[in-house]
């Protein structure tokens, strides 16, 4: 494959994410909104009917322990939920956590928000919590799962469902959206104006489920030291602010498999970030430095065409 062609391929990859979480999110809110129709006798034709507790793979999640140990699942949460987070495990072991950044509606929720954020802050977006503070903050999502799952566990319902803005967002009409869901909605709005995928870093049960797979997954973020030429382009592609630029791997818990880095918009030397098998141990000869500030015959993309 030519040089050109791996571009344009990659840039179509970075496309193709974006209509793909589009599609999902139409997907989910038809799906919902039919489902609390449906719920009151109203019927709209080819639309399936399905509530969200149908379609969310945290439900399935949440529903393991009590699945094996008694042979039913948590109220509420429906057998398909289950064959999603079957599935969504089955991804993350391969690929990290593929559904967040690509499949999940409330992220694309939220980096639609961060867009808006973009244009009013420019560079200083995604940038304003100091990163020893943002490092400490990125493990309450795995305190709010520990909580979530114990709560689940020890009362067989669906404890999340009054905090979680993901629920309020797609049923904001019903009233089965406690006060408290409006206002986790509310403030990752607000936050996400200023720090892209807010919830994702914080506070998300199923992204810090999912995110424990980062560190074993098969394919990953791998970066070819010897052709990088220490730009840093790559680090401000990532919307989770992992620094890809000194990773030979990126074994984040937060990455999201989102792929931006590896666009040829975020780094200038094709075929320097890509998603490759990872082996345990990752071979020297791609991983030795460039010497920073000298490309040599590097060639970047700008220089290709
Ligand atoms: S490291 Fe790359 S794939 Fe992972 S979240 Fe950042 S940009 Fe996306
Ligand atoms: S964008 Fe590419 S060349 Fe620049 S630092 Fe990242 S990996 Fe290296």
């Amino acid at each position: 494959m030519t040089t050109k062609s791996a571009l344009s391929k990659k840039k179509g990859a970075r496309n193709i994410r974006h209509i793909v979480q589009a599609a999902f999110f139409v997907l989910v809110a038809v799906t919902a909104t039919a489902g609390a129709l449906a719920e009151k006798g109203i019927a709209i034709p080819f639309i399936p009917e399905a509530s969200l507790h149908a379609i969310c793979p945290f439900g399935g999640v949440v529903s393991f322990w009590q699945l094996l140990n008694f042979g039913t699942l948590v109220k509420k949460v429906h057998e398909s939920a289950v064959v999603l987070a079957v599935l969504g495990l089955f991804l993350a072991l391969l690929f990290g956590p593929v559904i967040c950044g690509w499949v999940c509606p409330f992220g694309t929720f939220q980096e639609w928000i961060g867009k808006l954020g973009t244009k009013l802050f420019g560079k200083k977006y995604n940038n304003f919590v100091p990163s020893k503070l943002d490092k400490v903050l990125r493990y309450l999502r795995y305190l709010v799962l520990a909580w979530v799952s114990y709560m689940t566990i020890i009362s067989g319902k669906l404890i999340f469902q009054d905090y979680d803005p993901y629920f309020a967002l797609f049923n904001f009409w019903s009233s089965e959206v406690a006060v408290t869901g409006f206002v986790a909605l509310g403030l990752v709005i607000v936050l996400s104006l200023f720090v892209e995928r807010p919830f994702c870093k914080y506070a998300c049960p199923y992204g810090a489920f999912q995110g424990i797979f980062n560190l074993f997954r098969v394919f990953g973020i791998r970066r070819n030291a010897p052709t990088c030429i220490s730009c840093n382009k790559c680090n401000k592609a990532c919307p989770m602010n992992i620094e890809v630029s000194t990773s030979k791997v990126v074994r984040d818990h937060q990455c999201i498999s989102c792929l931006e880095c590896t666009s040829d918009a975020a780094c200038p030397v094709p075929a320097t970030v890509d998603m490759l098998a990872l082996p345990g141990r990752v071979k020297d000869s791609f991983t030795k430095p460039a010497p920073k500030g000298k490309r040599g015959d590097i060639q970047t993309t700008a220089d290709k065409e």
